[in-house]
């Protein structure tokens, strides 16, 4: 019996469930795909859900953003999970029961590697101070000084995954300092030098820019908080593209307010989307973006490769492309 893919309407957080049912019915040709039927507000696709009901045991995989229930219970061999991080995703619970979980990791480093030195740039040349004044009319040059080019300066790469390593190809091409933290030893190209987690602080120390890009696991929650910040330089930025809570978010504020690091642009934040009183919507240096740095039109035909691509093993015994479980 050929598969049958369910999408999840969720899908509609990064790309409309059409367009990624027809990239699957062209990367998995025999395989049936079909959008479900989702209700609630259903905007951009949060919040939107999936009657089971409605599912019955008519699918065999399922390809969301989001996590539901009956996930667990609905005899699914596999979910695949549209996003690089899983940490949404109960994989114990899908462990125990069998069910295959797999991430769309590896198709990130170019739109999130170039939104990356977009950040970097701005804060270098003050590009977003000045998009601020021409909404006003404001011819408001920066004072001598304030303005520095990327070249020479150093960027610290915390996570030399596949975004990390896309952002620090980028970054040596426009002739920056490359460093980086990651777990093992190993050389990464483009990276100068390479950090263990253990000694975080010190990476950060003498870097203008700190990007933070691991995983949000246990071990990373609330990874950068007061003391990594104080260690910082005060001319210093700080990227987050990882998940919110990797960074205290509190702390990078008392950061903000106190004039310890200069600025800081965050894709990510705790809790998404950010709420109207947070005080960081306000920051003159800070830059937020709505969990926005992946996107790419080329995105649902390279998480339909991958899919397809696991279609293929499934079909044939093999283990599976990108599995976390
Ligand atoms: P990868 O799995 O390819 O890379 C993760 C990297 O983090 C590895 O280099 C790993 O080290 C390192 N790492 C893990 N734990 C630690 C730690 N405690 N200290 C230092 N380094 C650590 O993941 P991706 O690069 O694809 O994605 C990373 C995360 O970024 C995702 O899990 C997701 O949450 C987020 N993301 C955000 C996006 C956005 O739109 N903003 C888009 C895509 C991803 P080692 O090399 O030693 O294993």
């Amino acid at each position: 019996m050929p598969l049958t893919i369910g999408i999840h309407p969720s899908v509609a957080r990064i790309v409309p469930p059409e367009r990624l049912e027809s990239e699957l019915t062209d990367a998995a040709p025999e395989a049936t795909v079909r959008v479900l039927d989702g209700h609630g507000d259903g905007r951009g696709g949060r919040d939107v859900t999936v009657d089971p009901a409605s599912v019955g045991d008519s699918i065999d995989v399922v390809a969301s953003f989001g996590f539901e229930e009956w996930f667990l219970d609905a005899g699914l061999e596999w979910v695949h999970v549209v996003r690089a991080g899983h940490d949404e995703f109960p994989v114990e619970a899908l462990r125990d029961r069998g069910i295959a979980l797999t991430n769309s990791s590896g198709i990130h480093g170019a739109p999130v590697g170039e939104t990356v030195l977009g950040y970097m740039l701005q804060f270098a040349h003050g590009l977003h101070r000045y998009r601020d004044d021409q909404l006003d009319r404001e011819w408001n040059p920066r004072p001598w000084g304030e303005s520095f080019t990327l070249e020479g300066e150093r960027v610290c790469v915390v996570g030399l995954g596949t975004l990390g390593r896309g952002i620090a190809r980028r970054a040596d091409a426009i002739g920056m300092s490359v460093t980086g933290v990651r777990r093992t030893p190993a050389p990464v190209d483009h990276v100068a030098e390479r950090y263990s987690p253990e000694n975080l602080r010190e990476a950060v120390s003498d870097a203008r820019f700190v990007v933070l890009a691991v995983p949000l696991n246990p071990a990373t929650e609330g990874l950068f908080g007061a003391e990594e910040l104080a260690a910082m330089r005060e001319d210093a930025y700080l990227v987050n593209v990882a998940r919110g809570p990797v960074a205290d978010q509190s702390a990078v504020v008392d950061a903000l307010k106190s004039e310890s690091i200069a600025g800081a642009a965050l894709d990510v934040t705790d809790p998404e989307p950010l709420p109207q009183e947070s005080p960081l919507w306000g920051m003159e240096n800070v830059v937020v973006t709505p969990h926005a740095s992946a996107a790419d039109e080329a995105f649902p035909e390279r998480v339909a490769d991958i899919v397809g691509e696991n279609v293929r093993r499934l079909e044939s015994g093999e283990s599976l492309a990108n599995q976390v479980v």
